[in-house]
């Protein structure tokens, strides 16, 4: 059978066709290809987890501003006494922790340490720290440490998210207009009220210890708040001499009104809200607030910077 030349020309024309449509397909395939290699590159270079970035050398500010930059958070040597710097910001950072470009998640503490400051041990550790430091000759000119005034973690570890302003926006982990942002003075109950504590949320979560932060005199433990499933959470006010802290949306505590506790001393464990909320009030207060409608009361203190040093 012979095909006529229009068939021919048929025949011709259907496989230039199928020529053009297979490149098409290769074509389509090959971009799609260098597409997702490029964003898996993209992701695995930006996304996941924060990397410490480089701040030894720079001052405290600059380095504050590189590490939230980070999604991540700064911290003092707890061992560096700064009661009697006036102006931390422009002292140079001199050693980090963890180093630059280490792996981490979210709002994890950077610890530094500040140029010129004096190290003192933390109180709460110098018994440990001596015994398990090795021997070096006791000098019997070395002056007596100074007493300290240093306070310990109400936690243990790092916090799961960070409970400054800038970083609990930027984390991503509460939606734009959240009312329930960890910083002091979020807004609450649809912005009609002004939170007067901290979050803090222990990588523990329910049950893990919260821990006076400086010895002190339980003054009240009363219910605090009540959650949707029922559960009941305890506020303990504690006169630390200096000032009152509200140890808040915690379960039934052990502590008693009048205990005294040390610092360090666990006080009670974290409900299920899973957060330690956390309320600073100047010296002689006896009272928590519920949060402030309006003006902020004039006895309630902002414990962020204060706590940011110990976490
Ligand atoms: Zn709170």
């Amino acid at each position: 059978m012979e095909y006529s030349r229009q068939e021919i020309r048929r025949q011709r024309h259907l496989e230039r066709k199928r020529r053009q449509n297979r490149l098409i397909v290769i074509v389509v395939l090959v971009i799609v290809g260098i597409i997702a290699g490029f964003l898996a590159f993209i992701f695995a270079v930006s996304g996941g987890s924060p990397r410490v970035p480089k701040v030894t050398g720079l001052t405290y500010a600059q380095a504050g501003k590189k590490v939230r930059e980070a999604k991540l958070v700064i911290k003092i040597d707890s061992q560096q006494d700064t009661s009697m710097i006036k102006n931390l910001d422009k002292l140079k950072v001199v050693k980090q922790d963890p180093g630059a470009g280490s792996s981490t998640y979210e709002g994890f503490a950077v610890v530094v340490q500040l140029e010129g400051v004096p190290l003192t041990r933390a109180s709460g550790s110098s018994t440990k720290a001596q015994a398990t430091a090795p021997s070096q000759p006791v000098q019997a000119s070395s002056p007596a440490p100074a007493p300290s005034a240093s306070l310990v973690s109400p936690i243990q570890g790092n916090p799961i998210y960070p409970f400054t302003k800038d970083a609990s926006i930027s984390c991503g982990h509460w939606p734009s207009g959240s009312q329930d942002y960890p910083y002091f003075g979020a807004p609450r109950d649809g912005n009609s009220r002004t939170h007067a504590a901290i979050d803090i949320y222990p990588a523990a979560g329910v049950g893990a210890p919260i821990m006076a932060i400086k010895d002190g005199t339980v003054l009240k433990i009363a219910p605090f708040y009540t959650r949707a499933s029922g559960e009941v959470t305890y506020g303990v006010l504690v006169d630390h001499g200096d000032f009152v802290a509200n140890y808040a949306e915690l379960q039934p505590p052990a502590v008693k009104v009048g205990s005294v506790v040390k610092q360090g001393e666990v006080i009670g464990k974290v409900s299920g809200t899973e957060q330690l909320h956390f309320e600073q009030y100047v010296a002689g207060t006896k009272d928590w607030t519920r949060g402030w409608y309006g003006t902020r009361p004039s006895n309630l203190l902002d414990p962020t910077e204060m706590i940011l040093k110990l976490i």
